[in-house]
């Protein structure tokens, strides 16, 4: 009588318990959003979060094991242009103009496609599900084709079909590049994971002409806009030759240019006045150390932008010759250690700080801030685990500092985007990465090919 009384109580427990998609347990949870819950979990259902913490209430249909890991929001990289990882290390050690007119732009005349951007677009999924990034900012050609690819990779992406003032892959003139992002924006416009957007390329390969077209373009489409912006000495140089003395965020500002809806791109050289203009607009800033450090651009000033009230976000940049990975993990411990250098004081940002940055921080940069960013009840699924149990990440004193510091890309081992698990225990579900690596091989003969001298041409 006893035993069945006790298998009754147990059933009736069982039964009070909510079975939702997904309980990840044990975990020491980072929610970004307060302190951090030891031995917590994370219950999601229908792509978003249902619980987090105390999970007790919950059974899953998959059960994830998290004990010993790190269990986070899921990176947002706030800069970067996805499909070039088929020309990564193509041509490095350069200076930035000398990287973009003479390999970067060449190459991209001869190979890109649409077939190139998806292989592209397939490969850097993969490469951005393996090292947790879940949102990415992407500034390309072909950008419906990299939102589809993107969409069936389960990632999330504010992606920017590129504006610039020379014939490109896709759009041979800037009529035909307008036509095409107002295609592009009424078809992804209101998907749950793409916001098509808007991305001129900076103001020194755009015309003010066009700039002011593009910023009439995004009021009517209420679309974003992605754009570099300062980031090297040439370009601080070009743009005051050609636009009364003016430094390039402040020549923006002088056509009405900048917004709440602009992500500015490196930042590197911002004057104490773009700075308060930037904060006073709300502009957004993805701050990419790796690529400013690669292309000796200089150091931004992070601290001065953060003190500011300035969202900032970090980004990879490109993968060729800028960087040369996606890896936001990487990408962290250098905005912290180059802000200490800048600032020659290790306090400058610290690894609380800038995992803030990528990830809560990148999310208020991109607008997303109300649907992802942070580990809270009704926000969406956006979580990654990070194996903390690694001879490289123990023994663990605070956690932040062995994510940052100690680990890397790869000791990501599961990622959810949207209540989708991408990966678990590292095997890859959404994207087939051999096939994407083959297929990258093939790319490279036929870019290398492109790219030999022919005497007499
Ligand atoms: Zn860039």
């Amino acid at each position: 009588m006893k035993r069945l009384i006790l298998a009754l109580l147990l059933v009736a427990a069982a039964t009070q318990a909510a079975v939702v998609d997904i309980v990840i347990k044990y975990g020491t949870v980072l929610t970004m959003a307060g302190p951090n819950i030891a031995d917590g979990g994370v219950a999601i259902d229908k792509g978003k979060i249902v619980a987090v913490g105390d999970i007790s209430g919950y059974t899953g249909k998959t059960t994830i094991d998290a004990k010993g890991d790190a269990v986070l929001p899921g990176f947002v990289n706030t800069h970067t242009h996805v499909p070039m990882v088929l020309f990564r290390g193509i041509a490095d050690d350069r200076e930035l103009m000398d990287w973009l007119q003479h390999y970067i732009f060449p190459a991209e005349a001869k190979n890109v496609s649409a077939d190139f951007v998806k292989w592209g677009m397939r490969l850097g999924a993969a490469e951005m599900i393996q090292s947790g990034t879940t949102t990415f900012t992407d500034m390309y050609y072909f950008e419906d084709e990299a939102a589809t690819e993107a969409k069936r990779a389960g990632l999330r992406g504010v992606m920017g079909e590129t504006l610039i003032d020379f014939p490109v892959a896709d759009n041979k003139t800037w009529d035909d590049a307008v036509a095409y992002i107002r295609r592009f924006v009424k078809k992804w416009q209101g998907d749950p994971m793409i916001t098509p957007a808007l991305a001129p390329h900076s103001p020194y390969l755009v015309s003010r002409e066009h700039l002011l077209a593009t910023r009439a373009l995004a009021n009517e489409l209420h679309a974003p806009i992605l754009i570099h912006v300062s980031e090297t000495r040439a370009e601080l140089k070009q743009v005051a030759e050609q636009h009364d003395n003016m430094t390039p965020g402040m020549y923006l500002d002088s056509l009405g240019f900048l917004g709440h809806d602009v992500v500015a791109a490196h930042g590197v050289w911002l004057t104490p006045e773009e700075i308060r203009v930037f904060a006073a607009k709300k502009v957004g800033v993805a701050h990419c150390p790796e690529s400013n450090e690669m292309l000796a651009s200089g150091m931004a000033p992070v601290a001065d932008m953060l003190r500011a009230g300035i969202n900032v976000g970090i980004g990879t940049d490109g993968p060729a010759g800028s960087n040369n990975n996606l890896d936001m993990v990487e990408e962290m411990a250098s905005a912290a250690r180059l802000q200490k250098i800048k600032m020659m004081d290790p306090t400058a940002l610290s690894a609380r700080k800038v995992l803030e940055m990528a990830t809560i921080g990148g999310a208020r940069v991109l607008g997303l801030d109300d649907k992802i960013g942070t580990l809270e009840v009704g926000k969406r699924a956006d979580i990654v685990i990070i194996n903390l149990q690694q001879a490289k990440t123990q023994p663990v004193y605070a956690v932040e500092s062995s994510i940052v510091y100690a680990a890397s890309g790869s000791s990501v081992i599961t990622t959810i985007c949207d209540g989708k698990i991408l990966m678990r225990d590292r095997k890859m579900l959404t994207v087939d990465v051999p096939a994407a690596i083959a297929k990258a091989k093939q790319y490279r003969d036929q870019v290398e090919k492109s790219l030999q001298y022919h005497p007499g041409s």
